[in-house]
Protein backbone atom coordinates (compact mmCIF):
# COMPACT_ATOMS: atom_id res chain seq x y z
CA UNK A 1 0.00 0.00 0.00
CA UNK A 2 1.08 3.11 -0.96
CA UNK A 3 0.49 6.45 0.75
CA UNK A 4 0.87 10.07 -1.07
CA UNK A 5 0.12 13.51 0.71
CA UNK A 6 -1.23 16.32 -1.37
CA UNK A 7 0.56 19.44 0.31
CA UNK A 8 -0.92 22.93 -0.24
CA UNK A 9 -2.54 26.54 0.61
CA UNK A 10 -6.45 26.57 0.41
CA UNK A 11 -7.20 26.59 -3.64
CA UNK A 12 -3.85 25.20 -4.64
CA UNK A 13 -5.27 22.72 -6.82
CA UNK A 14 -5.04 19.84 -4.48
CA UNK A 15 -8.70 18.21 -5.23
CA UNK A 16 -8.36 18.55 -8.94
CA UNK A 17 -4.85 16.78 -8.81
CA UNK A 18 -6.12 14.31 -6.69
CA UNK A 19 -8.80 13.25 -8.98
CA UNK A 20 -6.35 12.96 -11.76
CA UNK A 21 -3.87 10.91 -9.59
CA UNK A 22 -6.74 8.49 -8.29
CA UNK A 23 -7.80 7.45 -11.36
CA UNK A 24 -4.88 7.06 -13.34
CA UNK A 25 -2.89 5.14 -10.18
CA UNK A 26 -5.94 3.23 -8.80
CA UNK A 27 -5.59 5.38 -5.20
CA UNK A 28 -8.44 6.13 -3.01
CA UNK A 29 -8.73 10.04 -2.48
CA UNK A 30 -9.01 10.94 0.84
CA UNK A 31 -10.58 14.77 0.96
CA UNK A 32 -11.16 15.64 4.61
CA UNK A 33 -13.28 18.33 3.58
CA UNK A 34 -15.11 16.59 1.41
CA UNK A 35 -15.73 14.13 4.60
CA UNK A 36 -16.35 17.06 6.94
CA UNK A 37 -18.62 18.54 3.64
CA UNK A 38 -20.53 14.85 3.98
CA UNK A 39 -21.15 15.47 7.83
CA UNK A 40 -22.51 18.61 7.34
CA UNK A 41 -24.74 17.48 4.98
CA UNK A 42 -26.28 14.50 6.74
CA UNK A 43 -26.55 17.19 10.12
CA UNK A 44 -24.82 14.96 12.55
CA UNK A 45 -23.30 16.15 15.48
CA UNK A 46 -19.93 16.05 14.29
CA UNK A 47 -21.35 17.59 11.30
CA UNK A 48 -22.84 20.32 13.30
CA UNK A 49 -19.26 21.26 15.07
CA UNK A 50 -17.57 21.00 12.00
CA UNK A 51 -19.71 23.91 10.09
CA UNK A 52 -19.36 27.01 12.42
CA UNK A 53 -15.21 26.03 12.37
CA UNK A 54 -15.09 25.64 8.79
CA UNK A 55 -17.43 29.41 7.43
CA UNK A 56 -15.03 30.79 10.44
CA UNK A 57 -11.58 29.56 8.04
CA UNK A 58 -10.66 28.02 11.50
CA UNK A 59 -9.09 23.96 11.42
CA UNK A 60 -11.62 21.09 12.45
CA UNK A 61 -10.39 18.88 15.75
CA UNK A 62 -7.03 17.07 15.31
CA UNK A 63 -8.78 14.01 17.17
CA UNK A 64 -12.20 14.06 14.60
CA UNK A 65 -9.91 14.10 11.37
CA UNK A 66 -7.64 11.71 12.86
CA UNK A 67 -10.56 9.34 13.55
CA UNK A 68 -12.12 9.73 10.19
CA UNK A 69 -8.47 9.00 8.26
CA UNK A 70 -8.31 5.88 10.41
CA UNK A 71 -11.65 4.60 9.58
CA UNK A 72 -11.00 5.40 5.62
CA UNK A 73 -7.42 3.80 5.37
CA UNK A 74 -8.72 0.84 7.43
CA UNK A 75 -11.61 0.19 4.96
CA UNK A 76 -10.24 0.30 1.46
CA UNK A 77 -8.19 -2.86 0.68
CA UNK A 78 -8.88 -2.99 -2.94
CA UNK A 79 -6.65 0.05 -4.23
CA UNK A 80 -2.63 0.75 -4.47
CA UNK A 81 -3.17 3.13 -1.73
CA UNK A 82 -4.26 6.32 -0.43
CA UNK A 83 -3.82 10.51 -1.35
CA UNK A 84 -4.55 12.25 1.39
CA UNK A 85 -5.68 15.83 0.22
CA UNK A 86 -5.89 18.61 2.75
CA UNK A 87 -4.60 16.09 5.17
CA UNK A 88 -1.89 16.29 7.96
CA UNK A 89 -2.83 19.92 8.39
CA UNK A 90 -1.15 20.08 11.52
CA UNK A 91 2.35 19.22 13.44
CA UNK A 92 -0.58 17.00 15.52
CA UNK A 93 -2.23 15.26 12.62
CA UNK A 94 1.41 14.47 10.75
CA UNK A 95 2.06 12.42 13.95
CA UNK A 96 -0.96 10.38 14.74
CA UNK A 97 -0.73 9.74 10.67
CA UNK A 98 3.20 7.96 11.31
CA UNK A 99 1.97 6.18 13.91
CA UNK A 100 -1.16 4.50 12.28
CA UNK A 101 0.93 4.08 9.54
CA UNK A 102 3.95 2.51 11.79
CA UNK A 103 1.23 0.20 13.67
CA UNK A 104 0.72 -1.16 9.74
CA UNK A 105 4.65 -1.96 9.11
CA UNK A 106 3.56 0.83 6.17
CA UNK A 107 4.91 4.61 5.92
CA UNK A 108 4.16 7.67 3.74
CA UNK A 109 6.19 7.67 0.17
CA UNK A 110 6.06 11.20 -0.78
CA UNK A 111 4.34 14.64 0.35
CA UNK A 112 3.98 16.45 -3.31
CA UNK A 113 3.66 20.09 -2.17
CA UNK A 114 2.17 22.59 -4.93
CA UNK A 115 3.65 26.32 -4.56
CA UNK A 116 1.63 28.80 -5.44
CA UNK A 117 1.13 32.70 -4.42
CA UNK A 118 -0.98 33.74 -1.86
CA UNK A 119 -2.73 36.39 -4.33
CA UNK A 120 -3.48 33.44 -6.54
CA UNK A 121 -5.08 31.57 -4.42
CA UNK A 122 -7.21 34.39 -3.32
CA UNK A 123 -8.48 34.66 -7.10
CA UNK A 124 -9.04 31.44 -7.17
CA UNK A 125 -11.28 30.98 -4.08
CA UNK A 126 -13.20 33.45 -5.09
CA UNK A 127 -14.07 32.11 -8.63
CA UNK A 128 -14.19 29.00 -6.95
CA UNK A 129 -17.39 30.43 -4.68
CA UNK A 130 -19.17 31.09 -7.95
CA UNK A 131 -18.93 27.30 -9.21
CA UNK A 132 -19.12 25.27 -6.17
CA UNK A 133 -20.99 27.58 -3.68
CA UNK A 134 -19.27 26.83 -0.59
CA UNK A 135 -19.80 29.57 1.74
CA UNK A 136 -16.47 29.37 2.86
CA UNK A 137 -14.78 30.25 -0.67
CA UNK A 138 -17.54 33.01 -0.53
CA UNK A 139 -16.24 35.41 2.37
CA UNK A 140 -13.36 37.33 2.25
CA UNK A 141 -12.74 37.52 6.16
CA UNK A 142 -13.01 33.43 5.85
CA UNK A 143 -10.53 33.33 3.10
CA UNK A 144 -7.61 35.66 5.07
CA UNK A 145 -8.04 33.37 7.85
CA UNK A 146 -7.51 30.09 5.59
CA UNK A 147 -4.86 31.84 3.88
CA UNK A 148 -3.19 32.57 7.45
CA UNK A 149 -4.23 29.11 9.53
CA UNK A 150 -2.08 27.94 6.42
CA UNK A 151 1.01 29.59 6.75
CA UNK A 152 0.56 29.32 10.96
CA UNK A 153 -0.43 25.57 11.69
CA UNK A 154 0.21 23.89 8.42
CA UNK A 155 3.20 25.56 7.19
CA UNK A 156 5.54 23.66 9.94
CA UNK A 157 4.87 20.45 8.09
CA UNK A 158 7.17 21.33 5.36
CA UNK A 159 10.30 21.26 7.34
CA UNK A 160 8.58 17.86 9.20
CA UNK A 161 8.24 16.20 6.23
CA UNK A 162 12.08 18.03 4.60
CA UNK A 163 13.89 16.22 7.27
CA UNK A 164 12.50 12.79 6.20
CA UNK A 165 13.66 13.13 2.64
CA UNK A 166 9.63 12.57 1.47
CA UNK A 167 9.38 16.18 0.62
CA UNK A 168 8.67 17.45 -3.03
CA UNK A 169 7.87 20.63 -4.58
CA UNK A 170 6.20 21.69 -8.05
CA UNK A 171 4.86 24.67 -9.14
CA UNK A 172 1.20 25.13 -9.09
CA UNK A 173 0.33 27.98 -11.03
CA UNK A 174 0.61 26.20 -14.30
CA UNK A 175 -2.50 24.91 -16.48
CA UNK A 176 -4.13 21.98 -14.97
CA UNK A 177 -2.40 19.04 -17.12
CA UNK A 178 1.27 21.17 -16.86
CA UNK A 179 1.04 19.99 -13.37
CA UNK A 180 0.14 16.96 -13.72
CA UNK A 181 2.73 15.90 -16.30
CA UNK A 182 4.80 16.95 -13.43
CA UNK A 183 3.34 14.54 -10.62
CA UNK A 184 3.33 11.65 -13.27
CA UNK A 185 7.20 12.24 -13.20
CA UNK A 186 7.40 12.17 -9.61
CA UNK A 187 5.32 8.90 -9.18
CA UNK A 188 6.21 6.67 -11.97
P1 LIG B 1 -9.39 24.05 1.07
O1 LIG B 1 -8.22 23.21 0.65
O2 LIG B 1 -9.87 24.95 -0.01
O3 LIG B 1 -9.19 24.76 2.38
P2 LIG B 1 -10.79 21.75 2.13
O4 LIG B 1 -12.01 21.14 1.56
O5 LIG B 1 -9.54 20.96 2.16
O6 LIG B 1 -10.63 23.09 1.32
O7 LIG B 1 -11.07 22.20 3.65
C1 LIG B 1 -12.18 22.99 4.01
C2 LIG B 1 -12.17 23.23 5.52
O8 LIG B 1 -12.36 21.97 6.20
C3 LIG B 1 -10.89 23.80 6.11
O9 LIG B 1 -10.83 25.21 6.02
C4 LIG B 1 -10.99 23.30 7.56
O10 LIG B 1 -11.89 24.11 8.31
C5 LIG B 1 -11.62 21.93 7.42
N1 LIG B 1 -10.57 20.87 7.31
C6 LIG B 1 -10.30 20.13 6.21
N2 LIG B 1 -9.28 19.28 6.45
C7 LIG B 1 -8.91 19.50 7.73
C8 LIG B 1 -7.90 18.96 8.58
N3 LIG B 1 -7.04 18.01 8.14
N4 LIG B 1 -7.80 19.42 9.85
C9 LIG B 1 -8.63 20.36 10.32
N5 LIG B 1 -9.60 20.92 9.58
C10 LIG B 1 -9.75 20.50 8.30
Amino acid sequence: MKYFILFGPPGAGKGTQAKLMADKYNLHHVSTGDLLRKEIAKGTELGLRAKSLIEGGNLVDDSIVIAMIENEIGSHPEVNGFLFDGFPRTLEQAGSLEEMLDKRGQSIDKVISFIIDDDLVCRRIQNRANIEGRKDDADMNTIRNRIDTYHRKTEPLIEYYKQKNKYHEINGEGKIEEIFDCVCKLLD
